[in-house]
């Protein structure tokens, strides 16, 4: 008895006090819309990710990495807070503001001696709290000479977006004590729209013909959201502003992205954008071969981008290498959410349809995951804060609702997530109603509100492209009480009280 009591005792304090250098450094990259079908590893057919397949090849690739919220500043708010939107109070772009004085997983890391920072775009405002250092993109950030907020103000820095956040990350890192262990944030602005690639990356990919989606001409019957939505890169798609075909090289350098170019940026853009704005007058193309035309450029410009991103991963990684730190730092890289590269017409997120839903997801930390790795499992992005702060040897605040999933870390077989919950509340640019929902293995239940008031049911079995709503189908009676009270059942564990309310309000009429 007193020789166990001993022992926990002993373990007790080795855990409180293991020594800080034998915890792990943490290195988060997070890209912003960037689509897991633009990515190598995730069988892109088209999208060359080498760095990125890197991380997943030397560690873990997840196939089921799911978001809560799947837009910008509130995934980065779940990130930071192990939180779902609805508790860490950042709910959608337009109107939250992000209180950076509740608690963060690296205000946990730094109360253990970690030094952490958080470099390029984070979109939650500037009053950093729980970051040792911070050098962040102003608001979205822009792509050539983008304005930085550090401690010492606001200053200017001149060049291409993803070269100068991962000069000053590594920057970074070089002045770091090596004696204790660092948490370092990499947020890139690529590839969010308007989708502009470093200039040496033009023309990758002009020569290849895309194949469109097989849902490019979703008509969204019996999806009444779908129908409303203004994200169609046929409709919404802008030929100046998203796709660079100015009527005028003085239209062009008036746009905001232009303007605050220098010459020789201003040069490089107008030589590779000016001939094809000169061909495509003369082909006067109209209806669909103009939608098609819109979707070729967009994946062309879009893919660029994320080459640009990569190539910058890539010297990161040689970083670390250099520095033999490779092997006791985990790697995560992901994207805030994932994208639409033309399914449903689209581009944008926000839904709680697959594409936007899953965001990419790999992991390397050697000393724990094998190379090579696929997991299965489904985790939810408020699940990496516990997980860190458990590879960390910090016991996970109370009120965080992720749940670590560092067991599949050390078995990629197991499950984590049976059910996922979901909430989108934004309801502004692109006109994406808002919903809610939970999804497992096989079914997804969806409630709109606000501008479509309405439920989905959809079996992604059977419809893995979520074309057919089967809510009304009587086919699916027992199904669809099954799903309501696995809604149910989510809703009060995350306690979710706005959606219950709205669950509440009868509209099967
Ligand atoms: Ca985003």
């Amino acid at each position: 008895m007193l020789k166990k009591l001993l022992f926990t005792l002993l373990t007790l304090s080795l855990y409180k006090y293991a020594p800080a250098q034998k915890r792990p450094n943490i290195l988060i990259i997070i890209s912003d819309d960037h689509a897991y079908q633009a990515i190598g590893a995730y069988g892109s057919e088209y999208g060359k990710t080498p760095q990125i397949d890197r991380i997943a090849d030397q560690g873990a690739i997840f196939k089921n990495a799911f978001v809560n919220n799947s837009i910008c500043g509130p995934s980065r708010a779940t990130l930071l807070t192990g939180k779902y939107s609805h508790k860490n109070g950042f709910k959608d772009n337009e109107t939250s503001e992000f209180d950076f004085s509740q608690d963060l997983f690296v205000k946990q890391l730094q109360n253990v001696g970690y030094n952490t920072a958080w470099v390029g775009k984070i979109h939650l405002g500037d009053k950093l709290q729980g970051f040792n250092y911070y050098d962040i993109l102003v608001g979205q950030g822009t792509y050539f000479n983008p304005d930085f907020i550090s401690k010492q103000g606001r200053n200017r820095t001149e060049g291409y977006v993803s070269d100068i956040v991962t000069e000053k990350a590594i920057n970074w890192l070089d002045t770091v004590d090596s004696n204790r262990p660092f948490c370092l944030v990499i947020g890139h602005k690529a590839t969010h729209r308007t989708w502009m690639p470093d200039p040496k990356d033009f023309g990758t990919y002009d020569s290849i013909s895309f194949d469109l989606p097989s849902t490019f001409y979703d008509n969204y019957d019996t999806r009444d959201a779908a129908k409303q939505q203004e994200m169609s890169i046929d409709k919404d798609m802008k030929m100046g502003y998203d796709l660079k075909m100015f009527n005028s090289l003085e239209d062009m350098m008036t746009d905001d992205n232009f303007k605050r170019m220098d010459q020789a940026q201003k040069d490089s853009y107008t030589i590779y954008y000016r001939p094809i704005y000169e061909q495509l007058k003369q082909r006067h193309l109209t209806g669909k071969q103009l939608a098609e035309w819109k979707f070729k450029r967009y994946m062309i410009d879009y893919l660029n981008t994320a080459q640009s991103m990569d190539r910058n991963i890539g010297k990161v990684l040689d970083y670390l290498d250099q520095k033999s730190l490779s092997e006791n730092t985990i790697v995560i890289y992901l994207s805030d959410q994932g994208f639409y590269m033309g399914e449903h017409g689209w581009f944008d997120k926000r839904w709680m349809y697959e594409e936007s839903f899953r965001t990419p997801m790999v992991m390397r930390y050697p000393t724990l995951l094998r190379a090579h790795s696929t997991i299965d499992a489904k985790v939810v992005n408020a699940d990496i804060a516990p997980t860190l702060l458990e590879l960390a040897s910090v016991k996970k605040p109370k009120d965080m609702q992720g749940e670590s999933f560092v067991h599949v870390l050390k078995n990629t077989k197991e499950e984590h997530r049976k059910d996922l919950f979901y909430h989108y509340f934004e309801n502004g640019e692109h006109a994406v109603s808002p919903h809610f929902g939970v999804r497992d293995d096989r079914y997804k239940l969806i409630r709109y509100y606000k501008r479509v008031e309405n439920w989905e049911l959809f079996d992604l079995e059977k419809d893995p492209h979520e074309l057919h709503n089967v809510y009304r189908d009587p086919a699916y009676k027992s199904v669809l009480k099954m799903m309501k009270k696995k809604l149910v059942t989510q809703m009060r564990k995350f306690d979710d009280k706005e959606a219950e309310a709205i669950y509440k309000v009868n509209i099967d009429h």
